[in-house]
């Protein structure tokens, strides 16, 4: 099916671009605008329609079919865009709000130029199967009698759930936060993904017949062992939340946070699901210095600005990445290039190659950050480190530090502790090829199996977890027949 002959050789890439800084920064509504349909119309011509289309066989772990749903967003055949864009990324309003879109690395087109617009043009095709009401439960025609646990209702559980209900099984989704949707829910910035975006697909699953029981920690509120022996197989989809911790002097400080409780806090403030009981972790009028320049730091920054902070800085200790690719980062790889973190454009004073030496404080309180810039040299078995440059110290005067310096793994499970699941010399919860652990029908996938990751990542690997239960139910069915 091919496009507007030879767009990409006469139309630039556009994008729809964000709303007003100032005007945004008041809210916590999302800041990108959508398409308008001319735009839209031309950025999908854009698409080469290419013999081999590297964005999806190699770029998308999801592997959608592009070039099939640019072709058709092009021509405004929004249910058959959908239909083609759904067969492989059924929850697809995560990608398209969230994706730092790995297919446009890989995009034939940008080769030699700038590569097709392919999540934004995405984002119009959900956004047009939600308007014209394409999107709407589907339970299946007929339920078989097993039943499957899923625990962690992040973006794999709920993939691995709705591949699994699709077959008919029948889905319990467990969740020890309040309400499901994992980081989506509790982690990202309403400024990134609206709530209401995740509500209205819960509520799809649950009138799909899958059922939710959130406030429940398996392994703690309900024991590992009657999850596993009340449910046919179980999926461990618990996320890696092990935070990296900062090893300088000062770190106890108080106005010292990680991350993710920080922005979780504020995920239930806007949800005003607050416990009265809980410290606030709130950055008006101070002065933050996130550390770590990832998807997660970006988040504080975005967070903290909307809380009325009076400065942000964000200190990063690798180097600033290249405008454009190097020659040894060749296209179709995953362009390591400088880029602001999927969805939050937020300006605050970043800086790269800074290292955190101590954190000063006054009163009990953190009040200065000491730091100094770093150089990346091989040490004696090659791999890079980083090394102080003589005099390059430096403070900032702070009263809230973030650390956002990444995540190391899954960490603590009970769970997985109830059961004594093997794991790995990483310290991960080991898996087979078929994606099960030690016990034998228990399943693991998304950020807990593969580390954190990204949310396509964790719906790619929730849907080939759901095969391989199908496959392992199946197999058992057909032992106890024959
Ligand atoms: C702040 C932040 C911003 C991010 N931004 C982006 C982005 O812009 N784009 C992108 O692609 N990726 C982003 N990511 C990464 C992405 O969110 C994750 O890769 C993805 O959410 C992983 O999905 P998951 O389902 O494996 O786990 P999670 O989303 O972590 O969900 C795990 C769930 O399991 C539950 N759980 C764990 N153990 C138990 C138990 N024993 N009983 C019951 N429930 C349990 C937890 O409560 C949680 O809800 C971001 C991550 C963070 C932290």
């Amino acid at each position: 099916m091919s496009n507007r002959d030879r767009a990409f050789l006469d139309v630039p890439r556009r994008e729809p671009g964000y709303r007003d800084r100032a005007e945004r920064l008041k809210d916590w509504r999302t800041i990108e605008l959508p398409f308008e349909p001319e735009a839209l119309r031309e950025q999908a011509a854009r698409c080469m329609d290419c013999g081999i289309p590297f964005c999806h066989g190699y770029g998308c772990p999801l592997e959608n079919l592009i070039p099939e749903f640019n072709a058709l967003a092009c021509r405004g055949r929004w249910s058959e865009a959908w239909d083609i864009l759904s067969s492989t990324d059924p929850l697809a309003e995560f990608t398209a709000a969230l994706c730092p879109a790995l297919c446009e690395g890989s995009c034939v087109a940008g080769l030699g130029g700038e590569p097709v617009a392919i999540r934004q043009i995405e984002r119009m095709v959900v956004e047009q199967a939600f308007r014209l009401g394409l999107v709407k439960p589907c339970p299946p025609a007929v339920r078989r009698k097993e039943a499957v646990a899923i625990v962690g209702s992040g973006p794999a559980g709920l993939a691995a759930a709705w591949r699994l209900n699709r077959k008919g099984y029948r889905v319990t989704v467990f969740d020890m936060a309040p309400k499901p949707g994992g980081i989506l829910r509790y982690g990202i910035p309403d400024f990134k993904l609206e709530k209401n975006v995740v509500d209205r697909r819960i509520r799809i699953m649950m009138d799909e017949g899958i059922e939710f029981e959130n406030g429940v920690e398996v392994g703690r509120d309900v024991s590992a062992r009657y999850v596993r022996d009340r449910f046919d197989a179980t999926v461990l989809t618990g996320g890696a939340r092990e935070p990296r911790d900062l090893t300088a002097p000062g770190r106890d400080l108080n106005g010292v946070h990680f991350a993710m409780p920080y922005l979780a806090q504020q995920n239930r403030r806007a949800d005003s699901a607050l416990d009265p009981d809980e410290a606030a972790m709130v950055a008006r009028d101070r002065s933050v210095a996130v550390i770590g320049g990832g998807d997660t730091g970006s988040d504080c920054v975005g967070t903290a600005l909307r809380q009325g902070a009076r400065r942000v800085y964000q200190f990063e200790i690798m180097p600033k990445p290249p405008s454009q690719r190097l020659p040894e980062n060749p296209w179709p790889e995953w362009p390591i290039v400088l880029r602001e973190a999927a969805g939050c454009r937020e300006i605050c004073e970043r800086r790269w190659s800074v290292m955190t030496r101590r954190l000063e404080g006054r009163d009990g309180r953190v009040s200065r950050l000491h730091a100094c810039e770093v150089e990346w040299k091989p040490d004696a078995s090659g791999r890079p480190v980083p090394r102080e440059i003589a005099g390059s110290d430096f403070t900032v005067d702070v009263d809230m530090v973030l650390l956002a310096m990444g995540f190391t793994g899954p960490g603590r499970n009970r769970y997985a502790e109830e059961l004594g699941l093997e794991r790995d010399q990483r310290g991960f919860i080991s898996r087979d090829e078929s994606r099960m652990t030690s016990e034998s029908g228990v399943f693991i996938a998304g950020d807990m199996a593969l580390g954190a990751s990204l949310v396509v990542k964790a719906l790619a690997d929730g849907a080939r977890v759901a095969q391989c239960v199908d496959a392992y139910l199946r197999g058992k069915n057909a032992a106890a027949a024959g």
